[in-house]
């Protein structure tokens, strides 16, 4: 019987967790977390992400603000703004909704929010952090799926984990983070991508397979071994609606337990990033 990880469920229960202990920071400290998120241009999905993320705020007893930038803002307009939020001590996180418009450039951006209200865990200096395995904060998608795997009793000692993609915000963090010698991670790690050869040959050999490249439905049943868990990170928009990066339907077939999309790892990156906020305004 596979078990499906339930993403949406499970991301409600931390939710309250959260909420419970944002009401009992408030009640000793009277401060009450607070999350700048800032808007650049009119990009739909940006908008939809950003509006999630100021109503989950909103839901856990935290406070959130939201600047709205033209598109043609300059990277000079938006550094003196998160110059600004730098000082503010009324906010404690900070997050600038990616991507950017082509004539900011991002890593600018992203190297000028303070490392201690980054938490999106982009900083340089977080990420450093996160490799020598102590992390100030942990990528919300990295962070969420680690949280799964250990709410779900899902053991990684030891385990072969083989990750297919090696992006900044998802794929490299993941690899650093379950390569550490901690609980939750102690995993052999693998990290996959465009260039690797034979990749069927490398995904059959995961105990965990973690999938974040954005092509739809690319890992098929024969790229899995079984008995494997299964955990797919991507959001792809089709004709049929939002379908992840593995085939959901033939994959449960062959694994011990998988993530659906929607309602897998998307919930949950949201909850990781309330918890760092939380984490924020505490002081780490
Ligand atoms: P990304 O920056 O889009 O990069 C894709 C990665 O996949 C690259 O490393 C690329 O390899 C690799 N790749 C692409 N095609 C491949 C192929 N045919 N075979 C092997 N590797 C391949 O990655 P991302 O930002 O992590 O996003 C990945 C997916 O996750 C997207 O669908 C995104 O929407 C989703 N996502 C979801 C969440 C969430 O909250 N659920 C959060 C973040 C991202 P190269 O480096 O060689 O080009």
């Amino acid at each position: 019987m596979t078990t499906i990880l339930d993403g949406k469920s499970l991301s409600q229960t931390l939710r309250q967790e959260i909420a419970e202990e944002v009401a009992f920071f408030v009640a000793q400290t009277g401060i009450t977390p607070c999350l700048a998120a800032i808007l650049v241009g009119e990009d739909p999905a940006s908008q939809v992400y950003v509006r999630n993320k100021e109503r989950a705020c909103a839901n856990v007893g935290m406070k959130s603000v939201l600047f709205r930038l033209p598109a043609e803002t300059t990277s000079e307009e938006l550094l003196t703004l998160v110059e600004k939020l730098n000082h503010d001590a009324t906010v404690h996180g900070i997050l600038v909704q990616l991507p950017l418009p082509p004539q900011i450039d991002e890593k600018t951006i992203l190297d000028a929010i303070s490392p201690d209200k980054d938490v999106d865990a982009f900083h340089p200096a977080n990420v450093g952090l996160i490799l020598q395995g102590r992390p100030r904060f942990l990528p919300c998608t990295p962070f969420g799926i680690q949280e799964m795997l250990r709410r779900y009793g899902i053991e990684t000692a030891g385990k072969h984990v083989v990750i297919l993609g090696r992006s900044d915000i998802v794929g490299k963090p993941m690899g650093a983070m379950m390569v550490q010698r901690s609980q939750g991670a102690d995993a052999t790690v693998t990290i996959c991508h465009s260039k690797t050869a034979n990749l069927p040959a490398v995904t059959r050999l995961a105990d965990i397979l973690i999938v974040a490249i954005g092509r739809p439905r690319f890992v098929t049943a024969e790229m899995v071994k079984p008995g494997a868990v299964v955990v797919d990170v991507g959001i792809n928009r089709t004709e049929e609606g939002l379908v992840g990066d593995v085939d959901f339907e033939a994959v449960k077939e062959v694994a011990s337990a998988i993530t659906p999309v929607p309602g897998g790892v998307g919930p949950l990156t949201i909850t990781m990033l309330l918890g760092n906020t939380l984490k924020a305004a505490r002081g780490i």
